[in-house]
């Protein structure tokens, strides 16, 4: 209901061309930046990042899988697989989009998560493209790549928008709660990119609560969270709501260490949405890989040329 009522409000706004344009390419970007900037600090706690950085706050590199500086990982890459098999199929469509990450795992990525692995080989060796319902499947590996899904379907029915999100999680994951919390970061993404502000955005994470309460994320500070979907969105709506910058909130959410690229990569997606890429600061773009900074523009700007949103201009 509230949804409902959110959509029709944001559909009267005033969103000139250039301005979406902004901020999708703030959202895809500040997905990546958010993605290599926290993969440095992945697996370490708040206390072992201050001891090491004081504040991580510059692209360095290393980390565990020790990365280049301005190096993304499966985060920003499986994000681009998808965003490529929508593009090619001209919509969401399951095969394709299993067939991508299929072909992504076999060029040895530099990270994957387990439960995206087990998705990826049942399909290689079923066909199957939608993996059974399973409650722990609620990790945070579909959410993650899940901006394309924002892009191409902004100012589609709420109904569709949430069977794109269904498609394309269910490759791998497969839960109530993972679904519920990744279609909301995808509303997220989508209400910013019409011109929501943050009161639009901490509308739509309540709603999440009253749906699923497993996601309250107003009580105790979430640090170190681990891939479980619930912990990673409670870390990046504290962190976005807590602050008012993108610079802000990105610096917020990696210092809390734990799945650190991963919620970096959300967190980043929303507010780059929210703030627009000239808010993402110069230092971190200039760091990021040139190939997959490039990749992102391009695919930001040509899934939004395919939405409802954009194809009824
Ligand atoms: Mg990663």
């Amino acid at each position: 209901m509230f949804v409902l009522e959110l959509t029709a409000d944001l559909s009267g706004s005033e969103c000139s061309a250039d301005a979406l344009q902004a901020r999708a390419v703030g959202a895809y970007v500040g997905m990546a930046v958010g993605d290599a900037l926290g993969a440095t600090v992945e697996f370490l706690t708040p206390r072992e990042i201050h001891e090491q950085f004081g504040i991580h706050q510059d692209m360095r590199g290393g980390g565990w899988l020790r990365l280049r500086k301005g190096q993304v990982t499966d985060d920003t890459e499986m994000s681009l697989a998808l965003g490529a098999a929508i593009l090619a199929e001209g919509r969401v469509e399951a095969g394709a989009v299993a067939a991508a990450f299929s072909e992504w795992m076999r060029g040895k990525p530099v990270d994957i998560g387990h439960t995206v692995r087990r998705g990826i080989s049942q399909y290689r060796l079923t066909g199957t493209t939608q993996m059974p319902e399973n409650d722990y499947d609620a990790g945070n590996g579909a959410c993650m790549r899940s901006l394309p899904i924002a892009l191409c379907t902004l100012g589609a029915d709420s109904s569709l928008v949430a069977q794109a999100n269904r498609t394309q999680s269910h490759t791998t994951h497969h839960s109530a709660v993972g679904d519920a919390g990744t279609l909301t970061v995808v509303r997220m993404v989508q209400a910013a990119l019409l011109g929501g502000d943050m009161g639009h955005l901490k509308g739509l994470a309540e709603a999440l609560v009253a749906e699923q309460p497993l996601y309250r994320y107003d009580r105790r500070r979430m640090e170190n969270p681990g891939g479980f979907l619930v912990e990673t969105l409670k870390a990046v709506f504290q962190a976005l709501f807590a602050t008012d910058t993108f610079e802000g909130a990105l610096i917020e959410v990696v210092n809390r260490g734990g799945d650190a690229d991963t919620t970096g990569a959300i967190l980043g997606m929303i507010a780059g949405a929210l703030y627009g890429y000239d808010a993402i600061p110069r230092r971190w773009l200039t760091a990021l890989d040139a190939k997959a900074a490039t990749a992102c523009r391009d695919q930001a700007r040509a899934l939004l040329r395919m939405s409802p949103h954009c194809l009824t201009k």
